[in-house]
């Protein structure tokens, strides 16, 4: 964007597409940045993995977002295990390609975080609650008050205030069946099975799927993250906590459904560290209007089946900065940007909805499965691709 043609932006959410979003506004030119962020303590401790291609994390790299100084583990194939008597870790019914790098998501959140200008005003503690539109600017409304800014964009996350005001009343729809989530210290397995290194297992049941892949500790050990899919019939839709319902359905599934290691790294990551994350469907039809623009989840969420949700994030953001590259006005970058990336939300938002059809919905009759099929069904689910993220078009 030719220097200076925006004075000021408010981003809000200072997760993973807020701190980007920070990065590449100053880069791009635009005199003040403010990043107004609810939450008071540090980001750092939420979440654990975070799966990235490696063919997208190239670009990201290439794009000056992603630092290679972050610690990660390297995933060459996925190993497809179902549960087969007392064997250990199941019966292999696949084995297929699986070119991802395995992050902490704190890890990446704080070098996001540390690669934010240092005169960008990063205010935590900082609820947004509310916006009012004018002709050429938006009032960010905060505790203290409001403050005028040039342009707004909603880096919010799934629940974005932004996109509420750029699209009234379209709201996340529940996937319907919720993820739980652990992360054990690898020694507390040593000894009750052989899982290779470098293999990411999706442990398959009839009703759901349990995703491990190792992360690194930031100590120099690892850690076993995982992430569990499945139905729970009788649980209300809207529970956050983990309920009795939630916590029956699954102790039925590390005892019943997953092979004996697998229920081990589900018991051994101990119950007050296993926590449970509601998945949802949404797609702004526009990404950008008047001065608001979204970004992230904010702007789509997409069943973290696809194994993109960071990605498509960062992708925003990259071709947020791109746009605003020679842009003579912010409406004609953000129309830019607005073509580019929301055909791409709406592709990847019928993609979660689709594989967690096969994955979780609608499972094949597993115990009868052998490789041939196994790539055949994953061939149709995935169909047109975009399975850990689209190629970000330069
Ligand atoms: C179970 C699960 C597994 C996943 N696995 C992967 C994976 O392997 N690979 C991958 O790429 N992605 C994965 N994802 C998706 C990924 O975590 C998200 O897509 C990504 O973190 C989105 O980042 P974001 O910055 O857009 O939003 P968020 O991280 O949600 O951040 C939004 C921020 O906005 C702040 N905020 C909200 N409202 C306000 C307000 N009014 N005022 C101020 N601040 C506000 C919040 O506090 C928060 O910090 C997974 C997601 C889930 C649920």
């Amino acid at each position: 964007m030719r220097s200076g043609i925006l004075e000021s932006v408010a981003v809000v959410g200072g997760s993973i597409a807020g701190c980007a979003a920070a990065l590449v506004l100053r880069r791009a030119g635009v005199r003040r940045v403010v990043v107004h962020e609810r939450a008071t303590a540090e980001l750092a401790d939420r979440g654990v993995g975070v799966a990235v291609h490696t063919g997208r994390c190239a670009e990201l790299l290439a794009a000056g977002l992603i630092d290679e100084t972050v610690p990660w583990e390297p995933m060459r194939l996925r190993h497809w295990y179902v549960r087969d008597g007392s064997a250990a870790l199941g019966r292999v019914v696949g084995v297929q390609p699986f070119p991802f790098r395995a992050y902490s998501w704190g890890h990446l959140w704080r070098a996001l975080r540390a690669g934010v200008p240092g005169d960008v005003e990063f205010r935590t503690g900082s609820p947004v609650l509310g916006i009012a539109v004018d002709g050429d600017g938006a009032v960010v409304r905060c505790e203290g008050g409001g403050e005028r800014y040039a342009a707004v964009v909603g880096a919010d996350g799934h629940a974005s205030l932004v996109r509420d005001h750029l699209h009234p009343g379209l709201a996340p729809s529940p996937a319907g069946y919720p993820a739980w989530r652990g992360a054990c210290p690898q020694e507390r397995l040593d000894g009750l099975g052989e899982w290779a290194d470098g293999v990411c297992a999706y442990v398959v049941f009839e009703g759901g799927h349990l995703v491990v892949y190792r992360i690194p500790d930031g100590r120099g050990g690892r850690l076993v993250n995982w992430v569990l899919y499945a139905t729970v019939p009788g649980a209300p839709a809207a529970s956050r906590a983990l309920d009795t319902a939630h916590r029956a359905r699954l102790a039925e599934i590390t005892d019943e459904l997953l092979p004996p290691f697998w229920g081990e790294l589900v018991r051994r990551t101990g119950p007050d560290s296993v926590f449970l994350q509601r998945l949802y469907d949404v797609s702004a039809p526009r990404y950008a209007s008047d001065r608001l623009l979204l970004l992230g989840d904010a702007a789509t969420v997409a069943r973290p089946h696809t194994g993109a949700g960071a990605v498509k994030a960062l992708q925003d953001v990259a071709v947020l900065e791109s746009s605003l590259a020679g842009a003579e006005s912010w409406e004609s970058a953000a129309g830019a940007y607005d073509a580019a990336r929301a055909p791409v939300g709406r592709a990847m938002t019928a993609l979660g909805r689709r594989l967690g059809h096969g994955l979780v919905e609608a499972t094949p009759a597993w115990h009868t499965q052998d490789a041939a099929e196994l790539d055949a069904w994953w061939a149709e689910l995935a169909g047109q691709g975009g399975f850990g993220g689209r190629g970000l078009a330069r």
